[in-house]
Order: C-alpha cells, then structure tokens, then sequence
C-alpha cells in the first residue's frame, strides 16, 4: 500500500487546521487503557490552541461519565470537549421538533441528554421511539417501541453498530437491536451517530468551527473516515484499532492521511496534512 497516494482531492497544504474531531475508541483509548502518546496529543492540541472534540457512538454514558472515564486511563477531556451520539441525537429532535416527547431505550447517556433539550419521556404518544445502547436490553421494553413505532411514533436511533465489545466478546448493540424491531414494524429507524456526517456537523457547528479547517480522525475506514469525507473533513486513519493498512484498499475512499497513533501528530499536527510517517 502507498499511503503517499492517500491525498487525491486535498491539498496537503490545504488551510491550516484549527480543529480537531476525533473518535474516542482505538484513537485515544483501548480497552480501558490509554493508547500511548494520546495524552501527549491532546497537550499538543491545547498548546496549538487546536480546539477539539471527543466523538463517540456510544450512547450508554454522559459526557460527564465518559470524562471520569478517560481520566482513569490518565487522559484529561472535559465534559464539554465530549460529544456522543446520544448528544447529536437529543440536538436532533430539539431542533426537528423542539419541546417535544420521546419514548427512550437506553441508559443515563440517552434520557439525560433529552431532558437535557427539553424533552419529556412519555411510553404515551411520543413523537419518537429513541433506540439507544444499554447492556440490559429488555424485552417487555423494545415490545413498547415496536408497539409505539406501529402506532406511529418515529423511530431514530443513536447508532447503526450491530456489535459492541465486552470482555467476554461482542454483545449485541444499537443496529441489532434496531434491526429486530424494523423486522417486527416494517420500519427501519433514522441513525444518528457515525457515519451518519450529522455527527461531525453537529460536532463542528457545537465548536463554531469550519470543515475546511478542520480534522476528523479515527481507526474504522467504515464510520469516522467515511463519515468526515461526507462532512467535507480532512481525514487521518491511526492504526490502533480496527483498521489495519492492509484493509484500507479495499475501500472505495480513502483518508487524506494514514499514520500509526495521534503519537505521531503529537509533535507535528502538520503531519495529519504532510508527510505520511512511517508506512
Ligand atoms: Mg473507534
């Protein structure tokens, strides 16, 4: 693979970057545990004065939680600097139809996030069935959004991802679970998380922020890559997570840029739009 072929419509000397996106899972963080260099990315960000986001398609946890999260792993990301699927879903509605009610399967993540915009909870006539992520999906649950999308309620999802990880191996996630009811109703729900450029949008509209100046960076080809393209976003590939380089022909795009870890744009975010190192 030539990673130096990897800049097709960008020009690599394109607008100096002023914002960062980046997605949270096998870029910052790996089960549990700091990938190395990442914290002396995001100090290389605040130096910069390189505004940022933290993205994530999980939708279980608050920005709050997911903060306390990353500080275990010795990463500091505040709150704010947080934005999550269920955040970018709740923003959604309330602009759609603010003030409005929503039938809600998920975790404090989810429901908070819609209080949070003014949203009532209600299994009575919502205007929405909200599928989430949970690791306690209940039956008697998803029975009452199938029963409410037939009644005409409109059915969103935070996120399309049909597995999650665990320690024990992969759990059913939002997709899977959005697919079962679809199955049952004949309706098939409106994702909001990755890669739905809704997402990086919401995200870079929070920061006030412009795509030609910006980065989105992440470690699947399928979601952040794709999903920063479609939002008009210079791209960098890590390979700390899902995607090895080997896999990335095999895509019908591809990332501005491919490097091993955020390590490597810690010194140098010019290299996220330079020279590709190391490949
Ligand atoms: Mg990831």
């Amino acid at each position: 693979m030539t990673s130096g072929a990897a800049a097709p419509d960008l020009a690599p000397d394109g607008p100096e970057i002023v914002t960062c996106l980046m997605d949270m899972d096998g870029v910052l963080v790996r089960e549990e545990e700091m990938i190395p260099g990442a914290d002396r990315f995001l100090a290389s960000l605040d130096r910069r004065g390189c505004r940022y986001r933290v993205l994530t398609n999980n939708s279980i946890y608050t920005a709050r939680d997911l903060s306390a999260r990353l500080a275990a792993t010795g990463l500091q990301v505040p709150p704010t600097a947080i934005w999550t699927s269920a955040l970018a879903t709740a923003q959604f509605v309330s602009q759609q139809r603010p003030g409005g009610s929503a039938f809600a399967i998920g975790e404090a993540g989810l429901t908070s996030a819609l209080h949070d915009v003014g949203y009532t909870l209600t299994e009575r006539q919502p205007d929405y069935v909200v599928l989430g992520e949970t690791r306690t999906y209940s039956f008697e649950q998803i029975t009452r959004g199938i029963r409410l999308v037939e009644a005409g309620a409109r059915f969103l999802a935070t996120n399309p991802d049909p597995v999650g990880p665990s320690p024990h191996g992969p759990i059913p996630a939002t997709g899977a679970v959005a697919a079962l009811i679809t199955h049952a109703t004949g309706v098939a729900p409106y994702f909001i998380g990755k890669p739905n450029p809704l997402m990086m949008r919401s995200a870079l509209r929070s920061l006030e922020a412009h795509s030609e100046t910006s980065i989105m960076i992440g470690d699947r080809m399928d979601t952040d890559i794709v999903a920063g393209l479609e939002a008009g976003l210079r791209t960098v590939l890590v390979l700390t997570g899902v995607t090895q380089a080997s896999m990335v022909s095999r895509f019908p795009y591809v990332p501005t840029r491919i490097v091993h870890s955020v390590a490597d744009l810690a010194d140098d975010l010019d290299l996220a739009i330079g020279t590709t190192v190391g490949l």
